[in-house]
């Protein structure tokens, strides 16, 4: 299965799947491979599982009752599918926020003739569909306030706009098609946010990228801070309106209330359970999702489903009879959503560790098919990547990308130079329910995600099980080069992620 004979690999064969393989007997390690891919793919909890953690319990915003319940979900869950040991681990975070009852009116002036009485300016006002954008601050009642539309928010349309102090700020954006609209959505609105807080308006109204009245929570802070300027995604169709009267010379005033409710420090919690290792067990793998979300719907494709995902890899990997060389993490991290901030937590608080880290394996994609795994830039760690995932052909999980991958829990594990494995999947209806009310348990592809089960049990016993890890922990240095390789430090800089990185804050230090 992984002996790569044909292409002259014959070096890279070696014995991963079971300690009792051998070079010479490749059939070992299809077996044990295809023992847990049979293992995943049985009937069990995965279903049932989500359910409860989506139906039953809902979004889980760290700091509500939502987050809590579902740590203890995690550590039951856990607990059931034969864990070795589970246990959480607190991290803080520097503010809880909740919206409160987020309300916006548009009143618009059009002129009306009619016969006998004559015409005249009359006044006409529809509610629009608002939702506030998360960790942003909260915005007293304010009425009849003008609407300007500044286009995408380019420093020319603000230049264009003129004097708009005082007043909201109406942004377009592009409809959510793929991965790349998603990327340029969350570049965009920094820089967008910068020059709203220079032109001193009172609000920003971006319209939403999901069209047929889809609202979704978003942030645009990128560490758990409260933001600077308040701002509200308008459904697109109430957005698209407001811009038509706008350009058809008709003024627009707003009425506006975002009362979101924000508070000090909280703490929140990752979860963590561990299959033992059977002969190296101070090294680790780690399976990883996050099972924080937001609350508009209740988080089924982010990330319910890689959650339930890593609660299963345990018990198919229990199920199967295989004994791991190196111990399994399985860990539900929570505040990914307000910046990663669990990831970043437990990254740090076992920096002393990671040099025994043997690998990282994260899904935060929902359920469209995965294609393989970005690995980080570690083109080091390719070709015996490319044997641990090829039993993984048969679910068309085969193409390994060298690049720096943003945006899931992976992050900060790169960052400390330990390998990891972000899976790349197929958009398929992730992005049209991504982070809103149409995220729920009905969306999700259960017999998919039972081949991701496979997919994650297979590389991580995988990672397990090589005679050595994978890759070395990379250095400081050789971190930044992979940055380099990858064209990555611009993305860093515009994520403001480069100074903590370069001043120590953020990643290994040496
Ligand atoms: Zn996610």
């Amino acid at each position: 299965m992984h002996c790569n004979m044909r292409t002259g690999k014959g070096l890279l064969c070696v014995c991963i799947f079971s300690f009792l393989c051998f070079a010479a007997n490749p059939p070992a390690d299809s077996n044990v491979a295809n023992q847990i891919i049979q293992a995943a793919l049985q009937p069990s909890p995965l279903q049932e599982n989500l359910r409860r953690l989506t139906d039953e319990i809902g979004g889980r915003i760290p700091g509500t009752p939502g987050m809590q319940h579902a740590v203890q979900w995690g550590m039951q869950a856990f607990s059931a599918a034969g864990a070795d040991s589970v246990h959480s681990e607190g991290f803080e975070m520097p503010n809880s926020w909740a919206e409160g009852a987020t309300e916006m009116t548009a009143t618009t002036a059009h002129q009306v003739s009619s016969s006998g009485v004559g015409g005249g300016t009359v006044l006409s006002s529809f509610r629009v569909r608002a939702v506030s954008l998360a960790w942003a601050p909260a915005r007293a009642a304010v009425r009849h306030v003008p609407v300007i539309d500044v286009g995408e928010g380019t420093d020319g349309d603000f230049q264009k706009a003129g004097d708009i102090s005082g007043k909201i700020a109406l942004v377009h954006t592009t409809v959510l098609k793929t991965w790349a609209d998603l990327f340029a959505e969350y570049a965009n609105a920094p820089p967008i946010v910068g020059r709203a807080v220079k032109a001193k308006v009172r609000a920003i109204a971006f319209m939403a990228t999901r069209e047929h009245d889809i609202l979704y929570r978003h942030t645009n802070a990128g560490a758990g801070e409260i933001d600077r300027i308040p701002m509200v995604i308008v459904a697109r169709e109430d957005g698209e309106r407001m811009a038509r009267l706008l350009a058809a010379g008709n003024l627009v005033w707003a009425d506006l209330s975002i009362p979101n409710q924000i508070g000090g420090p909280i703490k929140s919690s990752n979860v963590v359970a561990e299959i033992r290792g059977s002969e190296r067990p101070e090294e680790f793998v780690i399976v990883g999702a996050h099972l924080d979300s937001w609350e508009l719907g209740t988080g089924a494709l982010d990330n319910g489903c890689n959650a339930a995902l890593v609660v299963d890899a345990l018990r198919t990997i229990k199920a199967s009879g295989v004994a791991p060389r190196r111990t399994i993490r399985f860990i539900l991290f929570s505040g990914e959503e307000e910046g990663l901030l669990g990831s970043r937590a437990y990254a740090t608080n076992h920096r002393a560790e990671l040099d025994r880290a043997a690998g990282v394996v994260i899904y935060d994609s929902g359920t469209g098919k995965t294609t393989g795994f970005s690995v980080g830039g570690r083109k080091d760690i390719m070709p015996l990547a490319q044997i641990l995932i090829a039993p993984l052909a048969q679910f068309d999980a085969k193409e390994l990308k060298p690049d720096m991958e943003w945006g899931s829990d992976h992050f900060d594990f790169m960052l400390e130079g330990v390998p990891t494995f972000a899976a790349d999947q197929e958009e398929a209806n992730y992005l049209v329910n991504y982070h809103a009310v149409s995220d729920t348990y009905d969306k999700v592809d259960f017999p998919q995600l039972k081949k991701h089960v496979a997919e994650a049990a297979v590389l991580a016993v995988g990672l397990a099980n090589l005679p050595e890890k994978i890759g070395p922990r990379l250095t400081h240095d050789q971190i930044e080069q992979t940055m380099k390789d990858t064209n990555s430090i611009e993305m860093m800089k515009a994520d403001g992620i480069w100074d903590d990185w370069v001043s120590g804050k953020r990643g290994r230090q040496k």
